[in-house]
Protein backbone atom coordinates (compact mmCIF):
# COMPACT_ATOMS: atom_id res chain seq x y z
CA UNK A 1 0.00 0.00 0.00
CA UNK A 2 1.74 2.93 -1.11
CA UNK A 3 0.37 6.14 1.38
CA UNK A 4 1.55 9.65 1.13
CA UNK A 5 1.28 12.81 2.71
CA UNK A 6 0.53 16.31 1.56
CA UNK A 7 1.10 18.26 4.59
CA UNK A 8 1.21 21.98 4.74
CA UNK A 9 -0.82 24.85 6.65
CA UNK A 10 -3.32 24.93 3.89
CA UNK A 11 -4.72 28.63 5.42
CA UNK A 12 -6.84 28.32 2.76
CA UNK A 13 -6.67 26.11 0.87
CA UNK A 14 -6.45 27.57 -2.63
CA UNK A 15 -6.56 25.93 -5.96
CA UNK A 16 -2.81 25.41 -6.59
CA UNK A 17 -2.86 23.42 -3.56
CA UNK A 18 -6.64 21.04 -4.90
CA UNK A 19 -3.91 20.46 -8.27
CA UNK A 20 -1.47 19.16 -6.61
CA UNK A 21 -3.92 17.00 -4.67
CA UNK A 22 -5.89 15.53 -7.27
CA UNK A 23 -2.67 14.83 -9.53
CA UNK A 24 -0.78 13.07 -6.59
CA UNK A 25 -3.90 11.35 -5.59
CA UNK A 26 -3.70 9.83 -8.95
CA UNK A 27 -0.07 8.43 -8.09
CA UNK A 28 -0.44 6.66 -4.97
CA UNK A 29 -2.51 4.43 -3.22
CA UNK A 30 -3.80 6.51 -0.13
CA UNK A 31 -3.30 10.23 -0.27
CA UNK A 32 -3.27 11.86 3.43
CA UNK A 33 -3.79 15.40 3.46
CA UNK A 34 -2.07 16.62 6.14
CA UNK A 35 -3.15 20.16 7.61
CA UNK A 36 -0.46 21.61 10.08
CA UNK A 37 -1.28 22.93 13.81
CA UNK A 38 0.45 26.19 13.17
CA UNK A 39 2.56 26.68 16.02
CA UNK A 40 4.55 29.79 14.88
CA UNK A 41 2.50 30.84 12.21
CA UNK A 42 -0.78 32.71 13.17
CA UNK A 43 -3.18 31.06 11.51
CA UNK A 44 -6.29 33.12 10.29
CA UNK A 45 -8.56 29.74 9.92
CA UNK A 46 -8.63 27.01 13.37
CA UNK A 47 -7.21 23.69 12.62
CA UNK A 48 -10.89 22.78 12.49
CA UNK A 49 -12.05 24.92 10.17
CA UNK A 50 -9.07 24.07 7.78
CA UNK A 51 -9.91 20.49 8.03
CA UNK A 52 -13.34 20.55 7.54
CA UNK A 53 -12.79 22.93 4.26
CA UNK A 54 -10.33 20.55 2.65
CA UNK A 55 -12.69 17.30 3.56
CA UNK A 56 -15.82 19.28 2.17
CA UNK A 57 -13.60 19.67 -1.35
CA UNK A 58 -12.14 16.70 -1.58
CA UNK A 59 -15.49 14.48 -0.80
CA UNK A 60 -15.15 13.36 -4.22
CA UNK A 61 -11.55 11.84 -4.11
CA UNK A 62 -12.16 8.20 -2.61
CA UNK A 63 -8.50 7.85 -2.00
CA UNK A 64 -8.09 11.17 0.16
CA UNK A 65 -8.11 11.43 3.49
CA UNK A 66 -7.86 14.62 5.60
CA UNK A 67 -5.81 14.90 9.07
CA UNK A 68 -4.15 16.97 11.37
CA UNK A 69 -1.02 16.82 12.91
CA UNK A 70 1.26 18.01 14.94
CA UNK A 71 5.18 18.24 15.91
CA UNK A 72 7.76 16.51 13.23
CA UNK A 73 6.37 15.11 10.04
CA UNK A 74 8.50 12.45 9.97
CA UNK A 75 7.10 10.86 13.72
CA UNK A 76 3.83 11.06 12.02
CA UNK A 77 4.31 9.65 8.98
CA UNK A 78 5.59 6.65 10.75
CA UNK A 79 2.40 6.89 13.53
CA UNK A 80 0.24 6.51 9.95
CA UNK A 81 2.41 4.17 8.13
CA UNK A 82 3.56 6.81 5.06
CA UNK A 83 6.70 6.95 3.69
CA UNK A 84 5.72 9.41 0.86
CA UNK A 85 6.22 13.00 1.02
CA UNK A 86 3.92 15.61 -1.40
CA UNK A 87 4.99 18.78 -2.06
CA UNK A 88 4.73 21.36 -4.64
CA UNK A 89 7.02 23.74 -6.25
CA UNK A 90 5.88 26.89 -7.52
CA UNK A 91 9.25 28.46 -8.90
CA UNK A 92 12.59 28.47 -7.94
CA UNK A 93 12.17 30.18 -4.91
CA UNK A 94 10.71 27.23 -3.19
CA UNK A 95 13.32 25.35 -4.29
CA UNK A 96 15.77 25.84 -1.65
CA UNK A 97 13.69 26.08 1.02
CA UNK A 98 11.99 22.54 0.00
CA UNK A 99 15.14 20.86 -0.79
CA UNK A 100 16.66 21.71 2.66
CA UNK A 101 13.76 20.05 4.12
CA UNK A 102 13.45 17.35 1.86
CA UNK A 103 16.77 16.26 2.94
CA UNK A 104 16.33 16.76 6.00
CA UNK A 105 13.43 14.25 6.65
CA UNK A 106 15.29 11.58 4.68
CA UNK A 107 17.71 12.37 7.18
CA UNK A 108 15.10 11.86 10.39
CA UNK A 109 13.23 8.98 8.36
CA UNK A 110 15.60 6.84 6.00
CA UNK A 111 12.56 5.78 4.17
CA UNK A 112 11.29 9.02 3.66
CA UNK A 113 10.77 9.79 0.16
CA UNK A 114 9.76 13.47 -1.28
CA UNK A 115 8.10 13.66 -4.24
CA UNK A 116 7.91 17.23 -5.93
CA UNK A 117 5.06 18.36 -8.32
CA UNK A 118 5.97 21.34 -10.25
CA UNK A 119 3.04 23.59 -10.36
CA UNK A 120 0.54 24.01 -12.83
CA UNK A 121 1.62 27.13 -14.86
CA UNK A 122 -2.16 28.98 -13.82
CA UNK A 123 -1.30 28.39 -10.24
CA UNK A 124 2.59 29.72 -9.93
CA UNK A 125 1.43 32.99 -8.66
CA UNK A 126 -0.92 31.79 -6.31
CA UNK A 127 -0.22 31.29 -2.45
CA UNK A 128 -2.22 31.48 0.83
CA UNK A 129 -0.85 34.60 2.04
CA UNK A 130 -1.73 36.33 -1.10
CA UNK A 131 -5.46 35.33 -0.84
CA UNK A 132 -5.48 36.49 2.26
CA UNK A 133 -3.64 39.77 1.73
CA UNK A 134 -6.39 40.37 -1.60
CA UNK A 135 -9.29 39.74 0.62
CA UNK A 136 -8.59 41.80 3.41
CA UNK A 137 -8.62 44.76 1.43
CA UNK A 138 -11.54 42.99 -0.35
CA UNK A 139 -10.29 42.31 -3.64
CA UNK A 140 -11.77 39.37 -6.33
CA UNK A 141 -10.44 35.94 -5.34
CA UNK A 142 -12.75 34.16 -7.11
CA UNK A 143 -9.69 33.21 -9.69
CA UNK A 144 -7.88 31.47 -6.33
CA UNK A 145 -9.91 29.53 -3.84
CA UNK A 146 -13.48 27.71 -5.15
CA UNK A 147 -16.49 29.38 -4.61
CA UNK A 148 -17.86 27.97 -1.55
CA UNK A 149 -14.86 29.47 0.65
CA UNK A 150 -15.25 32.80 -0.45
CA UNK A 151 -17.78 34.43 1.82
CA UNK A 152 -16.09 31.96 4.83
CA UNK A 153 -12.51 34.15 3.91
CA UNK A 154 -14.23 36.90 3.66
CA UNK A 155 -15.93 37.19 6.82
CA UNK A 156 -13.15 37.06 8.41
CA UNK A 157 -11.81 40.23 7.63
CA UNK A 158 -15.50 41.86 8.23
CA UNK A 159 -15.50 42.24 4.48
CA UNK A 160 -18.85 42.36 2.37
CA UNK A 161 -18.78 41.62 -0.84
CA UNK A 162 -21.36 42.56 -3.29
CA UNK A 163 -22.00 40.00 -5.60
CA UNK A 164 -20.29 37.27 -2.95
CA UNK A 165 -21.07 33.61 -4.15
CA UNK A 166 -23.85 31.89 -2.13
CA UNK A 167 -22.74 28.88 0.39
P1 LIG B 1 3.43 25.77 4.24
O1 LIG B 1 2.50 25.86 5.38
O2 LIG B 1 4.39 24.62 4.30
O3 LIG B 1 4.04 27.06 3.83
P2 LIG B 1 1.25 25.72 2.35
O4 LIG B 1 0.07 25.28 3.10
O5 LIG B 1 1.25 27.12 1.86
O6 LIG B 1 2.60 25.33 3.00
O7 LIG B 1 1.45 24.77 1.10
C1 LIG B 1 1.62 23.38 1.22
C2 LIG B 1 2.24 22.85 -0.05
O8 LIG B 1 1.49 23.26 -1.17
C3 LIG B 1 3.67 23.28 -0.32
O9 LIG B 1 4.34 22.20 -0.92
C4 LIG B 1 3.52 24.39 -1.32
O10 LIG B 1 4.67 24.50 -2.16
C5 LIG B 1 2.34 23.88 -2.11
N1 LIG B 1 1.63 24.97 -2.76
C6 LIG B 1 1.23 26.14 -2.22
N2 LIG B 1 0.63 26.93 -3.15
C7 LIG B 1 0.68 26.22 -4.31
C8 LIG B 1 0.29 26.49 -5.66
N3 LIG B 1 -0.25 27.65 -6.00
N4 LIG B 1 0.49 25.53 -6.57
C9 LIG B 1 1.08 24.37 -6.23
N5 LIG B 1 1.51 24.07 -5.00
C10 LIG B 1 1.31 24.97 -4.06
Amino acid sequence: MKRAVYPGSFDPITFGHLDIIERSAKMVDELVIAVLRNSAKNSLFSLEERVNMITELTKDLPNVKVESFDGLLVDYMSQIDANIIVRGLRAVTDFEYELQIAQMNHVLKDNAETIFLITNLKYSYLSSSLVKEIASYGGDISKFVPAQLMNRIYEKYNVNRENTYEQ
